[in-house]
């Protein structure tokens, strides 16, 4: 690049602006560009839906808490922001789902609900013997015919049945997304899952091959689990990484309110009333707010249109001999056909912990999903007997906790729902044409979790660049 600096704008300071950010800033040094970098937030602080407490020793997430080890941008932005030595995995244990009032051990082998290990299956009494014989169907089954999406429930049903979906997988994957599985797109969440279908005919044999043979024995001998997180929590990370911004240019508590195309460059009107010129623009806020900025509605019908669910998490604190816990487990999910109001929980002084004083207790309930949000628009006071009163019926909490924070995360979780992958293809193809020079990135797209956002923040990165290249050539 030569002549004048080109302006890169990132609008949105969550995990996805912030590695966005980071990693702009680091391809400008290294190519020695002629570009600098803005990062603009409307809240007061970075981190987006990443936010840690400190409480009387506590660590306490209010969002997410870990990311997927497996999927390596999580881990190697942790190192590439100086903190990996504080990477730590999750201590295993059981996991539980709740079905009929009763909590089940999750059958060892089962993959995302999917069963690898035959024997485990055949012995849970999670389900009947009619609903473990229409699993077996799976095994005699053709792959599917459907020609583009589909469902995750109506896939899952397909090969493995109702009971096998609505006791296992239901609670597993909306858990994730906090959507309606019967809504939720199989190519835009799982598309390996409809993969192994095609290429394996069955899915528990297609699954069962490609796992690594350490995978294949009948009790898991993992000593650490498949999840990570920063020991100071995840605000830690997010901090490390501003604090690495030197180069970059960060506005916080202003808030982009209008995008508009001038010429070759944009001009963004902001709430502190000036308005800033860029020469690229990567835009990583919730497609809702995204739609609000932009003046052109027809091109993003999609994004006015997409629906997020609202959730909440509940964080109590108790001395560790008033809580009495089955097992070694670490937390459970629940059926959705269950009358209960939180749909899962987390132990998670058993599962993190080095996130609470000794001799205490953590556990984490999360409410609202698809279909059941109004409880999360509920008074503080009201979602805490919710959930006390749902824990009571499920475990023994012998007196009231110590303390509570209750977080709330409105219209948070995109929905991906059937289509959700061609409809942002199309609209990312309209940008391209009408809005040269923008890119869209973030949970609203590519998938929710962490290292899913930072992989779409790091791409951006390399369109931008190969933009702002071309256009000086
Ligand atoms: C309760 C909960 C638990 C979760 N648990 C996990 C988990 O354990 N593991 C995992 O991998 N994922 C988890 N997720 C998902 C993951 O946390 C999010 O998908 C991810 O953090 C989203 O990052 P983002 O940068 O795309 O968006 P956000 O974090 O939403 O950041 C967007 C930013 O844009 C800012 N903004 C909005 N409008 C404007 C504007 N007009 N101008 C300037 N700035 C603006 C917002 O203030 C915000 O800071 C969880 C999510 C929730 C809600």
């Amino acid at each position: 690049m030569t002549g004048k600096k080109k302006k890169v704008v990132i609008i949105g300071g969550g995990i996805t602006g912030l590695s966005a950010a980071f990693y702009m800033q680091k391809e400008i040094r290294e190519q020695n560009l002629q570009a600098e970098t803005v990062l603009i937030e409307s809240s007061p602080r970075l981190g987006g839906k990443i936010q840690t407490v400190h409480k009387d020793g506590f660590i306490i997430e209010r969002g997410p808490d870990s990311f997927l080890e497996r999927k390596t941008s999580g881990p190697q932005f942790v190192k590439d922001v100086g903190l990996g030595s504080e990477l730590v995995n999750n201590a295993t244990g059981r996991s539980y789902v709740l079905v009929g009032d009763r909590l089940h051990p999750i059958p060892a082998g089962a993959v995302m609900g999917i069963p690898t290990q035959i024997m485990p299956f055949v012995t849970t009494g999670l389900f009947s013997v009619l609903g473990k014989a229409r699993a077996a169907g799976d095994f005699i089954m053709p792959a599917g015919r459907e020609q583009g999406d589909q469902s995750l429930g109506h896939f899952f049903r397909r090969r493995l049945g109702n009971e096998v979906v609505e006791n296992l997988i239901e609670p597993l994957l909306s858990g994730i997304y906090a959507g309606d599985i019967d809504k939720l797109s199989l190519l835009s969440t799982f598309p390996q899952f409809h993969k192994v279908e095609q290429d394996h005919r069955s899915l528990i044999l297609g699954m069962k091959k490609g796992l690594p043979a350490s995978n294949q024995k009948h009790e898991p001998s993992r000593k650490k689990g498949i999840f990570q997180t920063v020991k100071g929590g995840l605000q830690s990370l997010v901090d490390a990484a501003e604090s690495k911004l030197t180069d970059t240019r960060i506005l916080k508590g202003i808030k982009v309110e209008a995008i508009e195309k001038s010429g070759a460059q944009y001009s963004l009107k902001l709430s502190s009333g000036e308005r800033m010129e860029a020469d690229a623009l990567i835009v990583t806020t919730p497609h809702q707010h995204t739609a609000g900025m932009l003046p052109d509605k027809e091109n993003f019908q999609y994004m006015q249109e997409m629906p997020s669910t609202s959730v909440a998490t509940v964080a109590m604190a108790f001395p560790e001999d008033a809580v009495s816990i089955e097992g070694n487990g670490t937390g459970f999910v629940i059926s959705r056909n269950g009358d209960y109001t939180i749909t899962a929980c987390t132990w998670t002084h058993r599962k993190w912990p080095h996130t609470v004083p000794k001799g205490k207790a953590l556990i984490r309930a999360y409410v609202g999903k698809a279909g059941d949000q109004a409880i999360v628009e509920q008074p503080d006071h009201e979602i805490i007997s919710a959930v006390l009163e749902d824990l009571n019926k499920i475990m023994k909490l012998d007196q009231k906790p110590d303390f509570t924070v209750v977080s709330r995360w409105k219209q948070a979780m995109p929905q991906y729902n059937v289509g959700h992958q061609e409809e942002v293809h199309k609209m990312k193809e309209k940008i391209m044409n009408n809005y040269p020079g923008m890119f869209l990135a973030g949970a609203s797209y590519a998938g929710v979790g962490i290292p899913d956002c930072i992989d779409q923040g790091k791409s951006a990165v390399s369109h931008a660049l190969d933009y702002l290249k071309k256009a000086t050539l």
